[in-house]
C-alpha cells in the first residue's frame, strides 16, 4: 500500500510532544511491513537539519492557490533515519513557517491551512497519489475536507483519508477568512452545524471538527480515551460529532518505537542495559546526578519528564516535588511551559531550590537530556488531568523507571497498579496508579512506591522488570492500522 502521512511534526526532525513520536514510529512500522511511506512536513526554520540526510530541493515554484492569487513554494526532500520526507518551503511574506517555533503564533489556523493546501497541491502536481491519506490533528483537519470537496474533481477521486486526533484540546477554531484564502469559499454551506461549524460557537469554524466529518476514518490514540471523548468532558465539546461519526471512530493505542527507545542500544546514554543487566541503570543513575548536580546518595531518584501544561496536572508536579524531597528521594524535572504564567512558576521555584542537592528543575525541551533522565530515574510521575495515550510512561516502562501515573486515557490502559488491579495477575503489574486529581491520591502512590523501594527493594526489583517485559511496540497498532486502510481503501467516497 502507497501511504502518505501528513502533520506538523516527525520526530526527531521536529517534535513538540508525543505526535511527532508517533508520525515516525508508526511510519517506520508500516514500512516494515512492506508498505511504501512517505512524508509531508512543514519547513520550519527551527528544525534539527543534523537529522535530515541527503536535503535537496525536490520541486521547484510549486503555485498553491491563496485567496485568488497564489503562493510560491519550494519542495524539499531528505531522509531522516530512513523516512522519506518532503518538506514545504513557502515563499510567503507570511513566513509561514520561519518564526523560530512550531505552534504559538496567533495566526496558527492559518499557517497550518496553508500547509494543508500546499501537501494537496503538492500531491496533485507531482502526480502522488497514494491509497492513503493519513492526516493528524487539527493542523490537517482540513485535508480530507479539501480532497472531498475540491481535489477529488481533479483527479484525486480515489485517495481515502484516515485522520488521527492525539489531542481533543486544540481544536483549530479560526473564522471565515480560511474558506476565502484556500478556494472553498461558500461560508454558508461551510458554516452548517453537520460540516465545519464549531458545536459551541456559531461564528467559529473548528478545523478539527472538519476532520472528523469527511475523513473515512477517525480515530484516537487509545481505547479508553475513544470512550472519554464521546461521553465525558475530555472530548471538548466534540462528544455530539463524535456521536453522529461512531461507525467510523476508534481507539488504536499508541507504541512506541524500540530502535529509538530502548536502553539496550541507546546511544544517549552513558551506560546501555537491559532487564538482565540493571545495575548498568545505576550508572546512569550516578551520570545523572552528576550531570545535574545532584548529590550522590542512596535515594530513589523521581522524575517528571513532559510539557508544562494544564493537561498534565501541572500542580500536581509541584506538589510531587516537594512530597517526594519531604520523603527522602529526589526530584528531576525537565518540562517547557506552554503558558509564559507556568513557565515564571517552575522558574520561580527552581530558583527558590536551587541550593538544595536533591533537586533539578530544568526548563526547556532537552531531547538527549530526556533520554538520560529516562535511563536513570527509577520512578516517573505522570499525574495527567486528561492524557489520550501518553507516551512518557511507556517510554520509562521501558527504560526500568517505574511509572506512578492518574488512571486517566492510555494511562489506564498501560500501566498497572502494583497493589489493586482486578485485571491484571500480579505479575503482569507495572506501576503505580491513582485516580482522584488531589494531592492525597498522588501521595498515597508516592508513597507506596517509595515506601517498596527503601523497604522492599527485591519486589521493587521485580516491579522493574516486569515493566521492562511489557510489549508497547508499535507492532500492535501497525496491524490496527492497516486493518483500517484495508477497509476504507475501497470504499465508496
Ligand atoms: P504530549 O501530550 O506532549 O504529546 P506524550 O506523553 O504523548 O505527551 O509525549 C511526550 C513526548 O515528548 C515524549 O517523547 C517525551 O519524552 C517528550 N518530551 C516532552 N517534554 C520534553 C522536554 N521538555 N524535553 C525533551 N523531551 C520532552
Amino acid at each position: 500500500m502507497y501511504v502518505v502521512q501528513i502533520a506538523s511534526e516527525c520526530a526527531p526532525v521536529i517534535k513538540a510532544g508525543g505526535l511527532g513520536d508517533v508520525v515516525y514510529g508508526l511510519s517506520r512500522e508500516l514500512e516494515n511491513r512492506g508498505n511504501c511511506v512517505e512524508l509531508i512536513l512543514p519547513m520550519y526554520d527551527c528544525m534539527r537539519y543534523d537529522h535530515i540526510w541527503g536535503l535537496h530541493e525536490a520541486y521547484k515554484d510549486l503555485g498553491v492557490p491563496w485567496y485568488g492569487g497564489e503562493i510560491k513554494c519550494d519542495v524539499f526532500c531528505g531522509w531522516v533515519h530512513g523516512r522519506l520526507c518532503f518538506f514545504i518551503q513557502s515563499k510567503s511574506q507570511d513566513q509561514f513557517f520561519d518564526r523560530g517555533y512550531v505552534y504559538g503564533g496567533e495566526d496558527d489556523p492559518m499557517r497550518f491551512a496553508f500547509f494543508s493546501k500546499a501537501a494537496m497541491e503538492f500531491l496533485l502536481k507531482s502526480n502522488k497519489r497514494p491509497d492513503i491519506i493519513h492526516c493528524h490533528d487539527w493542523q490537517t483537519g482540513l485535508i480530507p475536507v479539501m480532497l472531498y470537496e475540491m481535489y477529488q474533481y481533479h483527479g484525486m477521486e480515489r485517495q481515502r483519508v484516515c485522520y488521527t486526533i492525539h489531542n481533543f484540546r486544540h481544536q483549530g477554531n479560526c473564522g471565515n477568512e480560511i474558506l476565502e484564502a484556500t478556494g472553498l469559499n461558500r461560508p454558508d454551506y461551510y458554516f452548517h452545524y453537520d460540516r465545519l461549524r464549531d458545536n459551541f460557537n456559531p461564528f467559529a469554524l473548528n478545523l478539527m471538527k472538519g476532520g472528523i466529518v469527511y475523513a473515512n476514518y477517525i480515530n484516537t490514540v487509545s481505547p479508553h480515551h475513544a470512550w472519554e471523548a464521546r461521553f465525558t468532558d475530555v472530548g471538548y465539546g466534540l462528544g455530539h460529532t463524535l456521536e453522529i461519526h461512531q461507525s467510523k471512530f476508534s481507539g488504536i493505542l499508541n507504541g512506541i518505537d524500540y530502535k529509538l527507545w530502548n536502553p539496550k542500544l541507546d546511544e544517549l546514554i552513558p551506560f546501555e542495559y537491559d532487564v538482565d543487566s540493571l545495575t548498568d541503570k545505576a550508572k546512569n543513575t550516578k551520570a545523572l546526578r552528576e550531570r545535574l548536580f545532584l548529590q550522590d546518595a542512596d535515594k530513589p531518584v523521581i522524575a517528571y519528564i513532559g510539557r508544562l501544561d494544564q493537561q498534565k496536572g501541572v500542580h500536581l508536579v509541584h506538589h510531587a516535588i516537594y512530597y517526594a524531597l519531604q520523603h527522602n528521594a529526589q526530584f528531576v524535572l525537565l518540562g517547557s511551559g506552554t503558558s509564559a504564567e507556568v513557565n515564571n512558576r517552575f522558574l520561580h521555584e527552581k530558583y527558590f531550590l536551587n541550593d538544595n542537592p536533591d533537586v533539578h528543575l530544568e526548563i526547556g525541551f532537552n531531547e538527549e537530556l530526556a533520554h538520560l533522565i529516562y535511563s536513570g530515574a527509577n520512578m516517573i510521575v505522570v499525574p495527567s488531568n486528561f492524557e489520550p495515550c501518553g507516551l512518557t510512561q511507556l517510554i520509562s516502562l521501558k527504560y526500568g523507571t517505574v511509572p506512578i501515573v492518574r488512571g486517566v486515557g492510555g494511562l489506564l490502559s498501560t500501566v498497572f497498579d502494583r497493589d489493586h488491579d482486578p485485571d491484571h495477575a500480579p505479575e503482569k503489574r507495572n506501576g503505580y496508579v491513582f485516580y482522584q486529581m488531589d494531592n492525597h491520591a498522588l501521595e498515597s502512590a508516592m508513597e507506596r512506591a517509595i515506601g517498596l523501594y527503601y523497604d522492599y527493594p527485591k519486589e521493587f526489583e521485580q516491579l522493574v522488570q516486569q515493566g521492562m517485559e511489557c510489549d508497547y511496540s508499535w507492532k500492535n497498532a501497525g496491524a490496527q492500522y492497516l486493518n483500517i486502510y484495508d477497509s476504507i481503501r475501497y470504499q465508496y467516497s
